[in-house]
């Protein structure tokens, strides 16, 4: 097991050897009070993230209270480097898909919040997000993520039901769900649909923020949400995603118990989180918080995903739509692996009728739960990756092969997964290439076309490069589904 016990040197903020995770805030909050680190402590911390094995907490925490520009961008460069030298230069795409607005807890940061009589509400029937999966399909997404509020009569079953229905009626490869935490029981019968990874956020790892934030309903129970990943692993998934919501607390006590959690979930189960997203804290209508408890500003979001990359190496990190095109092609420069492209927040979104702003005529009520600011469809999205030197990736093999967990994590802290995540970037691009042939006249399939000529010419592994170019021409005349 090659990088916590090495890494995890040093004051400890949590009891790592329990069963379940117990955050030590104060130890924590002593690590960021320190001030701002020389230029020579920054560097022997960067020395040691490039052999792309983690960092300590403490080490974490040095690179968060950086404040010099070049030193800053000495971090972004080191976690450019690091991605890609686990992952290559794939960056994966995802959708989300709101299955119901129905929730009976109180958030204040959020749209669906029970007491937000503004929302017009609304649960989608399996057949309902079958039809907006096919949408999403006809996009070119292969991946998706079912997101749904806690409704407390039928989440769980619209969710298994949903799930089911749209492998069955779809091309969608894998599904991922973000829904509320449960026993393990439950967690089984999720795994048993075949959902890739779990995903659930902590929102706010700080005790006393999360009591403010979440007055009502069972998402109040801190202790119950923070070990709901212990619940998911031990039924059986490998994979699960975490994160905090940016803009609740300070983000660098976010990042570093974000990385505390991960670390919890590597001594138990032997994999760290899949994936560590980090959502910035956008309006919501309806919403209890007039502005932004503690705002983040892009410079920190940089760095926020710089350290999470060089202290998790093997995690996906995760940006969305509620950040502006141009940051999160930032982002992608500063170690983000995953992206998520052309969202709906509101159930039923991305039905043809849906208007961007989906406000019912008569009541004039949304359902998004909170805006977004990345509106370009997927294409643009791939466009503007492809663009930066990176090779979107619409890959699903791993969750579908059975390497996930801590067969993911050692198969990618060995560097393994660099020759097979640009191998299957480049066959899942082809696909897109070959079944959507008419992209604003063929010119972002010129772009996409010398993006896959390129990354071929950088497989180290003749046999690897070979076996690609025989798969493109497969591909070509018809196969489909194929990766390494
Ligand atoms: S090969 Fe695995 S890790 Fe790489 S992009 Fe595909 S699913 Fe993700």
């Amino acid at each position: 097991m090659p990088f916590t016990n090495i890494r995890m040197n040093g004051t400890e903020p949590m009891q790592t050897l329990s069963d379940t995770m117990h955050l030590n805030d104060s130890a924590i909050s002593e690590l960021l009070d320190a001030g701002a680190p020389d230029a020579a402590a920054v560097t022997a911390v960067l020395a040691t993230a490039k052999a792309a094995k983690g960092l300590s907490i403490e080490e974490a925490a040095t690179l968060l209270r950086v404040t010099d520009p070049g030193l800053l961008n000495s971090i972004y460069e080191t976690a450019a480097s690091v991605k890609q030298a686990l992952f290559g230069s794939r960056v994966v795409l995802f959708a989300p898909l709101y299955l119901s607005n129905h929730c009976n807890n109180g958030c204040l940061y959020c749209g669906f919040r029970s007491s937000n009589s503004s929302l017009e509400r609304k649960s989608l029937s399996p057949d309902e997000v079958v039809n907006e999966a096919r949408t999403l399909e006809g996009m070119g997404f292969k991946r998706i993520l079912m997101v749904t509020g806690e409704d407390p009569h039928s989440w769980f079953d619209n969710t298994i039901k949903s799930v089911e229905a749209v492998y069955k009626e779809t091309g969608i490869r894998v599904i991922h769900v973000n829904a509320p935490t449960m026993e393990v029981d439950a967690f089984k019968e999720l795994k048993r649909a075949g959902v890739g990874v779990y995903q659930a956020f902590q929102e706010t790892y700080h005790r006393e923020t999360y009591a403010t934030m979440h007055p009502t309903g069972p998402k109040r129970d801190y202790d119950y949400r923070l070990s709901a990943m212990d619940r998911a692993m031990e039924a059986g998934f490998g994979d699960v995603g975490i994160g905090p919501l940016l803009g609740l607390y300070d983000f660098r006590f976010e990042v570093l118990a974000s990385i505390s959690h991960s670390m919890h979930l590597f001594r138990r189960f032997g994999a760290h989180a899949h994936t560590i997203s980090v959502p910035r804290l956008r309006p919501a209508a309806g919403s209890g918080l007039d502005t932004v408890p503690v705002p983040v500003t892009d410079e920190q979001m940089k760095l926020t995903v710089a350290v999470l990359r060089l202290a998790v190496p093997t995690a996906g990190v995760v940006v969305s739509t509620r950040e502006s095109a141009e940051l999160r092609t930032a982002l992608l420069h500063t170690g983000a692996s995953q992206l998520s492209a052309a969202s709906r927040t509101d159930p039923g979104g991305y039905t043809p009728n849906g208007g961007p702003e989906k406000e019912s005529k008569e009541s004039k009520k949304t359902l998004e739960q909170f805006s977004t600011d990345d509106h370009r469809p997927l294409v643009d999205v791939m466009a503007s990756i492809a663009k930066e030197g990176f090779v979107p990736s619409l890959c699903t093999t791993c969750y579908r092969t059975g390497r996930t967990g801590s067969d993911f994590f050692d198969t990618t802290i060995e560097g393994g997964m660099e020759t097979r995540c640009r191998a299957n970037a480049i066959l899942s691009l082809k696909e897109y290439v070959v079944e959507h042939p008419k992209n604003e006249n063929g010119t972002m399939n010129g772009l996409f076309d010398t993006a896959i000529s390129n990354s071929i010419d950088e497989i180290a592994d003749e046999k690897i490069k070979k076996g690609v170019k025989e798969k493109l021409i497969a591909i070509e005349r018809g196969k489909r589904d194929l990766f390494y």
